[in-house]
């Protein structure tokens, strides 16, 4: 039947409890798939030893030609990019800002975000250095109001100590990019980009580019199903050359030191700078080969064919599950909150004798562990993404979430 209960995965033998995924590319429980053309290459790429300065500098180029941005880089994951995106809008080009961070005394250190744009991926600017000065209210999310952040809001906050502007993509962020991009460029400050989560549609690899962002992150563990430490920045040359610098191995001798110039102008440095603040995020010569072939094999994947596989998931897992009394679904549109399509199980524990929150604790707690979504739990809801699931595990996601109503009820 399942792979998860009829092959022993590698995680029992370890005598770790292995989980059915039915949440979609989740990082606390292992991200996607990975694809085996990746995995295959970094075996291979394991056998024998490259400087990572040339294979960065050949993903760069590669990250330039499909993000259309000048230049590209491969980070440890998106929220590395966005720790080494702040790094790079903070130094520049200075090697004695570079050798500072995250001490920012002396120089520009802000950074100016949307307060609806606030999450808890921010806190890498933070790690880098920068303070966060968030503009606007709450109201509409709130209700007690209609006004969004407006851009005159993001406008006024910039000042002199303002090293960048970030911004979290959704399909639903305000105000739109573009305006944002233009506020910030008229002041000379770069704008930072989180769009970790926003692939599919393989379009949004340009897209923000475009609508101008100077650097833009996404993670490579998600839809690309590239090794999970990976993430990819791709933007403006310089921006890109100062995160190579603060993320590098820098113990190199003066005189040999000769990185690939496409990365690097170490001519108009002078000098090599210290290991950087982004050295202990390292991403190994496996993962960068991982996600290179990743990379390319999600540009030539058939999305609209994966997205119909999801709907039609998605719609039978939702039949499926109506079926049980006390419960009602529906489907969510796709590229709504997520990627794919979600099955949304309304939950009446009058009917079912469990709880939407007791339902979840029991399927977390049994072996294999089985994680459905938890995000509107509030309201006596839970979620099913088809993203992550194949025939079988669907099937038996579905059986485990009717055999717990049927032994409550
Ligand atoms: C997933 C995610 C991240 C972090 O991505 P990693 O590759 O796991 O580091 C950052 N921001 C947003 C909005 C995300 O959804």
């Amino acid at each position: 039947m399942d792979r998860a209960v009829e092959v022993k995965s590698i995680y029992e033998e370890l005598g770790v409890p292995a989980v059915v995924n039915a949440t979609g590319t989740k990082t606390r429980i292992g991200g996607s798939r990975i694809r085996s053309e990746a995995i295959d290459a970094m075996k291979r790429a394991g056998d024998s030893f490259v400087r990572i300065s040339d294979l960065q500098a050949e993903a760069s180029e590669r990250i330039a030609e499909v993000t259309g941005a000048e230049a590209g880089y491969v980070t440890s994951g998106a929220s590395a990019g966005l720790l080494l995106s702040a790094a790079a809008a903070l130094a520049g080009r200075d090697v004695h800002r570079m050798d500072l961070l995250p001490e920012t005394t002396g120089f520009a250190d802000e950074i100016v975000m949307p307060r609806t744009h606030r999450t808890g991926y921010d806190h890498a600017f933070r790690a880098a250095g920068a303070t966060i000065v968030d503009v606007g209210t709450n109201d509409r999310h709130l209700g007690t109001g209609a006004t969004n952040v407006e851009p005159w809001e993001i406008d006024r906050a910039i000042t002199d100590e303002t090293a960048a502007v970030g911004y979290v993509q959704k399909p639903y962020t305000e105000p739109p990019l573009e305006v944002v991009a233009e506020i910030a460029h008229d002041h000379g400050v770069p704008v930072i980009v989180d769009a970790a989560a926003e692939l599919p549609p393989a379009e949004n690899l340009t897209r923000f580019v475009e609508e101008g962002a100077d650097l833009v992150v996404f993670s490579g563990g998600k839809a690309i199903r590239g090794p999970q430490t990976t993430g990819i920045v791709a933007g403006r040359r310089d921006l890109i050359e100062s995160i190579a610098l603060q993320h590098l191995d820098m113990h190199a001798a003066h005189d040999v030191w000769n990185p690939p110039e496409t990365l690097i102008d170490s001519d108009r440095l002078g000098c090599v700078p210290r290991q950087g603040i982004g050295r202990s995020m390292k991403v190994g010569k496996e993962e960068l080969v991982g996600i290179i072939v990743a990379l390319e094999a999600f540009l030539e994947e058939d999305h609209a064919a994966n997205a119909r596989a999801w709907r039609r998931d998605a719609d039978r897992i939702a039949d499926e599950l109506a079926a049980v009394d006390g419960f009602q679904t529906h489907v969510t549109d796709g590229n709504d909150v997520a990627v794919a399509p979600e099955v949304v199980v309304r939950v009446d524990p009058s009917e079912t004798g469990v709880s939407a929150t007791e339902l979840v604790r029991a399927l977390h707690d049994e072996n294999p562990r089985v994680f459905v979504g938890t995000d509107r739990l509030d309201e006596g809801i839970l979620t099913i993404n088809p993203m992550c699931l194949d025939d079988e595990e669907a099937e038996y996601v579905v059986g485990r979430i009717s055999d717990h109503v049927e032994s409550a009820s």
